[in-house]
């Protein structure tokens, strides 16, 4: 794109309703927000617990800074690996039940990190067609062979594996899926990667904190197993940013060793590291939470109409409406009625998928969902 082209094709993407712009909050992350000196209810973060704004987590980063300064100063490998970094990567690997475990400064690397580390030119990746976009980034930033499969289709991808001659095989899911809010069948995809020989990469962004009584979607399953590499999300129900990778010892090492998003990249903050022991305790204690969400979840799956629903069952509630210029206008009807909903359009999601996308946070009063449902449910009629 040529700079002369720039204002005409952003032009364009606002004739088509797809242009993104960015409203900045004059508060901290939460239910209540507050945008251009205007309250909403929010139901837009991924801070699924409600504790990114949470007093106990706050001081952690705050003593943290006190004990640890403010930035890192170098990359791991050079000089910005720290003992808080040390202990919060023992205390992930510990909560997930793995062997180790390699923090990264967001999701978006550690699935760069691990994808291209591990298959290259002449192997084989396996993705779900509805994975998130930072997988398939690393998917083909590795140069293997890259097949999409289709969502949750386990009968195409044992076809794609049954005829892959490739060395080095790896299947890559989400556990939750961002848009849809539906979870992949982690139990099953495990035995296909048993019988083809192949890892199986779990991108758990979503179900980290929520799932498996805070531990996660691996621990909600029960699984188990050296061909498994979990990769978890400290920025969305952690309340916190990074990224963190966990799994048997050697595929550590080899991250530390081979994968460029983490060699060649400054170390999170000490006082964010520090901070994360103090969030798996919120997590760990956060019951609570998990069953207000899960009432949550509940009112909704009752109230949304069956048409525009996922039948999700994780915080992620999507409402399809399929046009991006009808969801863009209920958007904008709720913004006015005082509710922040997302509009979410492709290439984030498939054409004629565009949609309104719910989160939900333990800290929505169940007033605040049943009135925002009352505002969405006669536009979805109209
Ligand atoms: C948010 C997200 C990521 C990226 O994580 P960041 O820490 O925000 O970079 C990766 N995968 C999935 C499924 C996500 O939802």
């Amino acid at each position: 794109m040529r700079l002369q082209d720039l204002s005409a094709a952003l032009l364009d993407l606002d004739a088509s309703h797809r242009l993104r712009r960015r409203a900045a909050l004059e508060s901290p992350q939460g239910v209540d927000v507050v945008i251009d000196g205007k309250e909403y209810y929010a139901f837009a973060s991924n801070d699924y617990l409600g504790l990114a704004d949470h007093p106990a987590l706050v001081s952690a980063v705050q003593q943290g800074a006190d004990r640890w300064g403010a930035g890192s100063g170098a990359s791991h490998l050079v000089a910005g690996h720290s003992q808080a970094h040390e202990e919060a990567e023992r205390a992930l690997a510990g909560f997930v039940g793995r062997e180790a475990a390699l923090l990264f400064g967001s999701g978006y690397m550690a699935n760069l990190a691990v994808i291209t580390s591990l298959v290259g030119r002449g192997d084989a990746v396996f993705a779900d067609k509805l994975n998130h976009a930072s997988l398939n980034d690393g998917c083909l930033l590795s140069r293997a062979d890259f097949h999409r499969f289709a969502h949750n289709d386990l009968a195409q991808l044992e076809r794609l594996l049954s005829e892959s001659q490739a060395p080095t095989k790896l299947i890559a899911v989400d556990a939750v899926y961002s848009m849809d809010g539906d979870v992949a069948p982690l139990p099953e995809l495990l035995a296909l990667a048993e019988r083809y020989d192949a890892w199986l990469y779990v991108d758990d962004a979503h179900g980290f904190g929520v799932l498996g009584a805070g531990r996660g979607s691996l621990a909600e399953r029960d699984l188990n197993s050296e061909r498994i590499i979990y990769m978890a999300t400290l920025g969305k129900a952690a309340g916190l940013s990074g990224a963190f990778v966990a799994g048997v010892k050697p595929v550590i090492d080899w991250l530390i060793n081979k994968a460029r998003t983490y060699i060649f990249t400054t170390a999170m903050p000490p006082a964010l590291a520090a901070a994360i022991p103090v969030s798996l305790r919120l997590i760990r204690e956060g019951e609570e939470r998990r069953e207000r969400l899960r009432q949550l979840i509940a009112v909704c799956r009752e109230r949304l109409p069956a048409s525009c629903s996922t039948g999700s069952a994780t915080p992620i509630q999507p409402v399809i409406v399929g046009s991006d210029e009808k969801a863009v206008a209920i958007a904008q009807i709720l913004r006015d009625n005082g509710f922040w909903v997302p509009a979410i359009r492709p290439p984030t999601v498939p054409e004629n998928g565009a949609r309104l996308r719910i989160s939900l946070s333990a800290a929505h009063e169940p007033s605040q969902l049943e009135a925002l449902l009352d505002s969405l449910i006669p536009l979805l009629t109209a």
